[in-house]
Order: structure tokens, then sequence, then C-alpha cells
């Protein structure tokens, strides 16, 4: 992003006369940190795809299994930190009036650079809560490893799960609810998501609905429909806007 492009320059603009912005996040801005993304290289844990264990399936079939996974993600974003993608948001968030990032990360960086206005809809793989949800609030954890037994309910003693939304689950309404006013908005940055989870992809829509500019950053092409494109690494990108940007 050393030469600006006519889209950089686009995007700046837009940026600079934006009252409200929103950034929706996918797993693409954590992979500078050296987070793994689902679909990117690195996606496979031994044979397993991502689809695989983060569902009420899984982990119905084999707690164990989906628990080893997770201590093993748990300890790899333990020694992660957040990278220049993450800080720039973070900045925005913190001098920018009506700016708000939405994220599907659960890795915890976007709170660990210190963003304010977030919102996390798939939840935190710090967090965990009751599986067979006997009503005891979520509690967090941050142990890595976590005993090699999969843990337990703090209030009934049965199983505990990560509290994260896996695939097939309903989102948090209030996190939901959040996202959806998130979307009124002048501009959205979509920023490292493979825009094909629902409804996180939707949201996308929803904010084109209501007048807003998608700008996607990302290396590759997705199906977010972006008005704009920076095919760029959030990293570089966004480092590059925050020197410019007003
Ligand atoms: P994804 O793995 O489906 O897609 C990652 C996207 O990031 C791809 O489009 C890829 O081209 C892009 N990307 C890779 N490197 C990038 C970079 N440096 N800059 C910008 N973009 C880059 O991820 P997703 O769309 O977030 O969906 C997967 C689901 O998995 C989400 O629901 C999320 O909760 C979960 N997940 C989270 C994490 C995390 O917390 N860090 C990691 C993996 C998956
Ligand atoms: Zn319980």
């Amino acid at each position: 992003m050393s030469v600006p492009s006519k889209e950089f320059d686009e995007v700046l603009r837009r940026l600079s006369a934006a009252s409200r912005v929103t950034a929706l996040t996918g797993a693409g801005v954590s992979a500078a940190s050296g987070v793994p993304t689902f679909r990117g290289a690195g996606g496979l844990w031994r044979e397993f795809r991502a689809e695989d264990l983060a569902t009420p399936r899984a982990f119905a079939r084999d707690p164990a299994l989906v628990w080893e996974w997770y201590n093993w993600r748990r300890g790899l974003i333990a020694a992660c930190q957040p990278n220049r993608a993450h800080e720039v948001l973070a900045a925005w968030s913190r001098e920018r009036p009506g700016f708000s990032v939405v994220t599907q990360n659960v890795d915890g960086l976007h709170e660990r650079a210190g963003t304010v206005n977030l919102t996390r809809l798939h939840g935190s793989i710090w967090m965990l809560q009751c599986w067979s949800e006997c009503g005891a609030a979520p509690w967090e954890d941050r142990r890595t490893p976590l005993d090699p037994r999969p843990p337990r309910c703090r209030a009934c003693g049965g199983l505990a799960r990560p509290g994260v939304v896996w695939f097939g689950e309903n989102l948090n309404p209030s996190d939901l609810a959040a996202a959806d006013a998130a979307c009124a908005c002048a501009v959205m940055l979509v920023i490292g998501t493979s825009s094909i989870v629902y409804p996180a992809a939707g949201l996308t829509d929803i904010a084109r609905s209501r007048g807003a500019v998608i700008v996607e950053i990302n290396p590759e092409f997705t199906p977010a429909g972006a008005d704009i494109g920076l095919r760029a690494p959030a990293e570089l990108a966004l480092d590059a806007l925050a020197r410019r940007v007003g």
C-alpha cells in the first residue's frame, strides 16, 4: 500500500467524510498475529475441519476431542499479540465518535488492543458456559492449558463448553441487536472475513440497504459484494489509511 491507488484515495475520502463508520471483522484481521483462519492455510487441526469440531453435535459426540482442539487454540492465541490492524481499529474506536467494531473473532485481540464500542458476535474463547444450560452465568477462564479432562460447570458440576457461538447455533439476541444498530453507518469496512458465515455475512446487505458504502479489505475476493475493494492484508491497508485519514 505504499503507492496509493485510486481505490485507496476513494476510501480515504469516504472515511474522512463519514460520521458513522462500522468495521466488520473476521479471522483475517488476526492472521498477521499468527492466529490461523478457518479457511486459509493452517485451517485444519489434525484431519479435522473447523466445521467438524465447532458444532453442538461434535461436542455431544466427543467433548474431550472438542476441548482438546480448544485447548490447542487457546494456547496458540495466548502467545499472540494484537497486530497493526487491531491497533488502528482500536484507535479509531476511541478517537472517532460514531466508530464501532463488530467482530466474528473469538480470540480477544480487539479487546487486548483497547477497542471500545465492540460487539463480539461469536463470543469469546476465554469464556466458558454450562453445556446443559443450568442457568449459571458464563465465566471467564484464561488458563492455558486447561486440565486435560473437559472442564466442569461451577454451579451444577456438569460439562462446561467454550463460550463461543458454534455453527448452527443462534447468536445472542443483544449482540445481534447491537450489530444491527451498527449497520446504520455511512461506511462499512468489511475486513478479513470470507463473508460466508451467516448471519454475520448478512450484515453487509443490511448496511447497504441503509445507504452504506461497503469497503472490503481482504487480499482475496469474497462474496461480500463490496463497492470498493482494497486487495491487501488488513495490517498494511489499515496502517496506510491511518497515516492519511483526517
Ligand atoms: P475465514 O477463516 O472464513 O476467512 C478468513 C478471511 O480472511 C479470508 O477471506 C482471507 O482471504 C482473509 N485474510 C487472510 N489473511 C488476511 C489479512 N492479513 N488481512 C485481511 N484478510 C485476510 O474467517 P471468518 O470469515 O472470520 O469466518 C470464520 C468463523 O470462524 C468466524 O465465525 C469466527 O468466529 C471463527 N474464527 C475466529 C478466529 C479468531 O478468533 N481469530 C479464527 C478462525 C475462525
Ligand atoms: Zn451447569
